[in-house]
């Protein structure tokens, strides 16, 4: 199937849900086989339906018809992260800037950070955005702008 194949070359054989690689040789049948997810950017509803991401099959069932549920990295140390899928929504609606976490060190802040728009490059490119770290508390929030 070309659309599959041209998908999957675009998006480097990445799932766009779990960020985890997509074999192009597996089965489409399988659970972690290729499959294309369609309509669900988080972008404009005007382009949602022309935007098809790549995404394993599992993932992409899983997903249904709600939002995908984006995860933070388990390597990460945040505490109360914001959902990515609503925030990169409202972020793309509005502009501005939102605390999407709280960590215990600057480190664990801009770690996060460093993660965060790596992670948004590839679930959310047509966004572009920058990180900020900022003291609060006896904590470090972790800002997500829109630029
Ligand atoms: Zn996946």
């Amino acid at each position: 199937m070309s659309t599959l194949n041209e998908v999957g070359e675009r998006d480097a054989w990445r799932c766009w849900l779990c960020d985890e690689p997509v074999d192009p040789d597996a089965s489409v049948n399988s659970a972690r086989g290729p499959s294309v997810d369609s309509g669900a950017s988080p972008k404009s509803k005007k382009a949602a339906a022309a935007v098809q991401r790549l995404a394993h099959r599992a993932c992409n069932t899983r997903k249904g018809s709600v939002k995908p549920v984006v995860p933070w990295s388990p390597d990460l140390f945040v505490v109360e992260p914001a959902p990515i899928v609503t925030t990169v929504e409202r972020l793309t609606r509005k502009g501005g800037r939102e605390v999407v976490a709280r960590c215990p060190s600057r480190a664990e802040a801009e770690k996060a950070a460093v993660w965060l728009v790596d992670r948004l490059s590839r679930f959310a490119p047509e966004l572009a955005v920058a990180t900020q770290v900022e003291a609060g508390g006896g904590q470090f929030l972790l800002v997500l702008r829109a630029v």
